[in-house]
């Protein structure tokens, strides 16, 4: 072993100078060192660590030092199932990697291919045989750390590409079903749960219909089970749509296996869970949030997508009317106060919190966010996660961010009482707040500070603007038809005092999978308080006294602001009949 290791040494610095990679005088002064420090580093990493060389570098050269391959690694390259072969914290430690292992042997990724003691024990520990490919120890580390079982990372590989959903019913339905004696209802017959749910068919489906989630861009998946059959819908552009149906067999293992991936409790069935977990689809990690919940017919689960690479939208493209866009700038750059986006769930409120946000972070200014939970990585902002299962959590951590000297902080809701006093202080007292309100409209969105207890005077004070919005589904552009609307349209078009040249709507293509419409745009209403509306606030007028008083003001409502966008062609009138509270 020790003369292995001091001949490798040599021919290192040899093949790396043979390499052209260094030059004589940087190995002599390398050795020299290793010589003064007694030996404690290996040659490698000196010449890593004075800079003469990189680690991929010194790990290929290793590699053809001690005639093995070299391979620069990634978690696409690597079996899960085989790292479990080893403890972690021993492949940490040695900065190995097990890669895969076919029959009895086992590949493994090492940055010191001169250890030979240490793949001795590795045989003896595992019964493998191993084949070593050397890698840089920094690849080996990234790639544990993106399989860390607490993190339930899972890679779905580009071997679904070919695969459509007829595959995976058509392999099942031959054998499982025929075993449970193709009575609908019946569970898996054989075998624990958690065995079915290992089996490859499952395994398939369901990383199959998680990858077409992410890759459709569907917010959300559900599984739902009913007497004879189950279904699995996806949540594109706000509408739940059929994705497919798989055996209903199947649905108790494709339940367990979720469970497993989500690090729950395969055996409970009774009792609600809730787990997370990530997968790389297209070399792009997606958290997907899990709720697996007990229903008649069985266990439902909905998973909720995260895309952790979700291109951040610049405000431009919102669907801003040129007014709007200008006042909402306007209302954000102000040094201090508080900028309150309403509106229900999935209405885009984060997204355009979040495109807000990536205009105001600046080098000289301290953006801190607390949200609940951190659903996108904001580069050069301070995000802070919090636990609200724990209770009081969100107050708690913004009082904690209120210490770190914030110019500007970004609160995922305002939900609380605590909250809502905090964060209203805090924009009183030279702060930039923005945060969202769980409200259908703007005015109602001062309502509702009101009933958190927030003083009224403080947050007449406080409110610099309040923007509410919604999601419409844009027409899509490929089978785009005029049309002639009912009657009863037409009449509340009118009503509004409103008039439509040409009305559109999509009629279904290939392109919009046959719905008519592609992608969403927003519809909004920005309520800007003039000093007339701080003093109604202040006395606490009601929703309707305020808007009609800002409408005054110029605001234009939602309805309105959809209506525009209607006659320009964009959205349909039906999908602002149905998002929009239609008041004249
Ligand atoms: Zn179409």
């Amino acid at each position: 072993m020790g003369y292995t290791a001091i001949e490798s040494k040599v021919q290192l610095g040899q093949l790396l100078v043979a390499r052209q990679v260094v030059t004589p005088d940087q190995v002599e002064d390398a050795l020299a060192e290793q010589t003064r420090t007694g030996h404690q580093k290996l040659l490698g990493e000196i010449l890593i660590g004075k800079g003469y060389c990189t680690e991929n570098e010194v790990a290929a050269a290793l590699a053809e030092c001690y005639g093995v391959p070299y391979a620069k690694i990634g978690p696409k390259i690597c079996d899960p199932k085989a790292i479990e072969v080893l403890p972690r914290e021993f492949c940490e430690e040695h900065a190995i990697l097990p890669l895969f292992r076919v029959n009895n042997t086992l590949t493994l990724a090492v940055s010191e291919p001169a250890n030979l003691f240490l793949f001795d024990q590795i045989e003896h520990l595992t019964g493998y045989k191993v084949q070593v490919v050397c890698a840089t120890a920094k690849d080996i580390l990234a790639t544990l750390r993106a399989y860390s079982p607490t993190a339930n990372v899972f890679v779905i590989a580009e071997s679904l590409e070919d695969k459509g959903l007829e595959d995976f019913a058509l392999v099942q339905s031959g054998a499982p079903q025929a075993e449970a004696g193709g009575h609908a209802g019946e569970k898996l017959p054989s075998g624990p749960l958690a065995e079915a749910a290992n089996q490859s068919t499952v395994v398939g489906l369901v990383n199959y219909l998680l990858c077409e989630a992410v890759r459709q861009h569907a917010a959300s998946l559900h599984i739902e089970p009913d007497d004879k059959s189950m279904r699995v819908r996806y949540r594109v552009d706000g509408k739940l749509c059929e994705k497919s149906r798989p055996p209903y067999q199947m649905h108790a293992a494709i339940i367990s296996r979720i469970k497993i991936m989500a690090g729950l409790d395969v055996a409970q069935h009774r009792l609600a869970q809730e787990g997370n977990l990530r997968v790389m689809v297209d070399d792009r990690p997606v958290d997907l949030r899990v709720s697996i919940m007990p229903g008649t017919w069985g266990e439902k689960a909905a998973i909720r997508v995260v895309d952790l690479q979700k291109r951040l939208m610049a405000l431009e493209s919102l669907g801003f009317t040129i007014e709007n866009l200008q006042r909402f700038r306007q209302v954000i750059q102000s040094p201090y106060g508080l900028v309150v986006v309403a509106g229900p769930a999935g209405s885009g409120k984060k997204t355009t919190l979040r495109a807000a946000l990536s205009e105001l972070n600046r080098d000289d200014v301290n953006v801190c966010t607390v949200e609940d939970p951190l659903e996108c990585p904001l580069p050069g902002v301070n995000q802070f996660e919090v636990n609200t299962s724990m209770g009081g959590e969100f107050a708690r951590t913004l009082r904690h961010v209120l210490r770190q000297d914030p110019d500007i902080i970004m609160l995922s809701e305002i939900r609380d009482q605590d909250t809502a006093n905090i964060a209203v202080q805090a924009a009183l007292t030279g702060c930039f707040v923005l945060s969202t309100l769980y409200t259908h409209n703007a005015p109602l969105a001062v309502r509702r500070l009101l009933d958190l207890n927030v003083p009224s005077y403080l947050a007449s004070d406080a409110l610099l603007g309040i923007l509410a919005q919604r999601l419409v589904r844009k027409i899509c552009p490929s089978c785009k038809q005029a049309y002639e609307p009912s009657g009863s349209i037409r009449r509340a078009v009118a009503n509004l005092g409103q008039e439509i040249p040409q009305y559109y709507r999509g009629t279904g293509c290939t392109l919009c999978r046959n719905t008519g419409y592609t992608g969403q745009i927003a519809l909004h209403e920005l309520l800007v308080p003039d000093d007339a509306i701080k003093e109604m606030i202040n006395e606490r007028a009601t929703p309707s006294q305020l808007r009609a008083r800002a409408i005054e003001k110029g605001m234009v409502s939602m309805a309105l602001d959809g209506i525009e966008k209607v006659k320009a062609g964009i959205i349909s009138i039906e999908e602002v009949l149905r998002t929009v509270q239609w008041e004249s």
